[in-house]
């Protein structure tokens, strides 16, 4: 595995609050891996300390091999990294397309801009045929589409997902489950904060579990499935 992100004792802290007390993990180039844990386990800050989002208060971030700790978040986009965060962000009085719009910032290159709009509408064949309504018209499964189609206008090479089959109808979940293999076929690298145990442990390669802040568990999709070991950080807690 030749690791794409590393993180090493990551810390992330909300004043008083130690949400992220140290972690280490590596993302490996075209791999699914897969971040779980019960609520408040640090996960969200965990990924949103990876781009920016929140300050990093101890440890380092490296990417490429480059270290991207503490980068300014725009600059990610344009660096490979995009997050998709938890609750589809999208803005509902703009249109479909110019949501997918405000996504390809990071690109300058005329057919690489082209080729971005083919390859989401041809992913998500209905924003193709909606691109010209409200994104606010459309529905949850299709706003998280749109969010994570707008992720993907700037060619990450790694693509951040917060929960995105949250709140979603079954049917739903299993296209977010599905599309995740699709992009990790197409050649993009995941990391993926999910609720959903039982998907998560199928389609990942990797998992690592936390619990109050710490890694409580890791090891492969597999090894896990089998092990029983995630359920116990659940119903152990910390
Ligand atoms: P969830 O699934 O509930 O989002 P999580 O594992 O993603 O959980 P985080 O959202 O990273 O966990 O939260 C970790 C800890 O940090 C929790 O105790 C949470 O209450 C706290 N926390 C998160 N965001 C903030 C914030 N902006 N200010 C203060 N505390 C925060």
């Amino acid at each position: 595995m030749t690791p794409l992100l590393t993180s090493s004792s990551l810390q992330v802290r909300y004043g008083p609050v130690e949400a992220v007390r140290g972690v280490d993990f590596e993302i490996g180039e075209g791999e699914i891996v897969a971040f779980l844990g019960a609520n408040g386990a640090g996960k969200s800050s965990t990924l949103n300390a990876l781009v920016g989002l929140v300050p990093v208060a101890g440890g380092k971030v490296a990417f490429a091999g480059k270290d991207i700790t503490d980068a300014p978040a725009e600059t990610l986009a344009p660096a490979g990294i995009t997050l998709v965060p938890e609750g589809r962000r999208v803005f509902g009085t703009l249109s479909v397309a110019d949501n997918l719009k405000m996504g390809v910032y990071a690109i300058r290159d005329k057919e690489r801009i082209a080729a971005a709009w083919d390859r989401v509408y041809s992913l998500f064949p209905i924003l193709f045929e909606r691109r010209e309504q409200f994104a606010g018209t459309l529905s949850g499964g299709q706003q998280q589409m749109l969010a994570i189609g707008r992720a993907l206008m700037c060619e990450p090479r790694l693509l951040l997902l917060d929960e995105p089959s949250l709140g979603l109808a079954p049917k739903i979940v299993d296209q977010v489950f599905e599309l995740m293999e699709t992009l990790r076929r197409q050649g993009v690298t995941l990391g993926v904060v999910e609720q959903n145990v039982a998907r998560s442990l199928e389609i990942a390669d990797r998992v690592y579990v936390l619990a109050g802040g710490r890694i409580a568990t890791q090891g492969s999709a597999a090894e896990l499935a089998t092990s029983g070991q995630v359920q116990n950080v659940y119903l152990g807690g910390e």
